[in-house]
């Protein structure tokens, strides 16, 4: 088995602005793993504000360059079992969880292609008939959402990114329900005070919101306690499901969760938290990062799983490394090639 890593940035057509940060260039962290001419791709992102400091983006180096020595030792052996990999990868220390999610979307690529899979095959999931993502929209004028109704009038739901200007708010959602047919989703990202949130969540309560998602800060559940009493809306928590030992607290406090790849570890750690969700009668969503179409295929493979899909992060760059799934009106459509199915965009390299 042979490893190699690179980073590459992609670039959007447009700024994406949520409450938390404004992107316009993502940077990711891509794997490749080569066992018999056979090549598994893994990814991670690498986004400012969870990677803020130096010694965090030292840990990434670090992991990459232990990882290159973990492999670079097994070559010679005869590894036929997946589970062995991993287990003898997790007990290599201080690995930075990104960067292990993405050794793991790479062996899972590269077995389910050994296998002659699909990876929803290979992971023994049943694939759904009809797979559905919303579009989301970030945070942007009037001008600009106007232009974004309009492009995506042909998909079924639309996720709204608000900030903690209610005034903007108000307007904005008036604004689409005028001019919007299919269904809305919130995501707060955590922007609103607990009264801000009251007053949001009462004039919300007019209009046909399918859920909102992350309301107040993480953390802040005896407030979330007092919302979830007043309000008939569904709540999603992101931000508070970091991963899988906060699932039992949650189902104490909101509806449902957002699982993603990106914080939770991996794409098995993400099966684990989809099955406790189900435990503790919550709804799930997959959701994602802005990231290429490598990491959205792979999310796709698993989405037959969630209540409500997410997995639109590729569709804004304009230099995608990958082939991968194709979203038409917010249907996807999986790959056609084993594994995660994606092939490499041969004009950007
Ligand atoms: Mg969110």
């Amino acid at each position: 088995m042979n490893f190699s890593y690179s980073f590459f940035t992609l670039n959007m057509n447009s700024p994406f602005i949520t409450h938390k940060a404004t992107h316009l260039k993502v940077p990711h962290v891509l794997i490749n793993i080569f066992l018999n001419k056979i090549i598994g791709y893994g990814q991670t992102v690498i986004l400012p504000y969870y990677f803020y400091n130096l010694d965090e983006m030292n840990n990434i180096f670090k992991s990459l360059e232990k990882l290159k020595i973990f492999f670079s030792k097994i070559q010679k052996e005869k590894i036929k079992d997946l589970n062995e990999v991993l287990n003898r990868i997790r007990i290599i220390k201080s690995i930075n969880l990104n960067i292990y999610s993405a050794v793991e979307m790479a062996l899972l690529d590269l077995f389910s292609k050994m296998n002659q899979k699909y990876l929803h095959e290979f992971l023994s999931i049943e694939k759904r008939e009809e797979l559905i993502t919303s579009m989301t929209l970030g945070i942007k004028s009037i001008d600009l959402l106007k232009i974004d109704l309009d492009k995506y009038k042909n998909w079924p739901v639309l996720k709204i990114k608000m900030s903690n200007n209610l005034k903007d708010n108000y307007y904005k959602v008036k604004f689409i329900f005028e001019n919007y047919k299919g269904k809305i989703r919130i995501d707060a990202n955590g922007s609103w005070s607990i009264s801000e949130a009251k007053d949001m969540f009462k004039f919300l309560e007019n209009y046909n919101i399918e859920f909102i998602e992350q309301p107040l800060a993480a953390d802040s559940f005896r407030n979330l306690a007092e919302l979830k009493q007043s309000t008939k809306i569904p709540i999603i928590l992101d931000e508070d499901c970091k991963s899988i030992k906060d699932i039992k607290k949650i189902s104490n406090y909101a509806d449902g969760i957002n699982i993603q790849a990106y914080k939770s570890g991996g794409i098995l750690n993400l099966i684990e938290m989809f099955k406790e969700a189900k435990r503790f009668n919550l709804k799930t969503m997959i959701g994602c990062q802005a990231e290429s179409s490598l990491g959205i295929s792979a999310l796709s493979h698993i989405a037959s799983l969630a209540d409500f899909i997410d997995l639109d992060g590729h569709l804004d760059f304009i230099d995608d490394k990958y082939y991968g799934v194709s979203i038409e009106n917010g249907k996807i459509t999986l790959p056609e090639n084993y594994g995660i199915g994606v092939k490499i965009n041969e004009r950007q390299l």
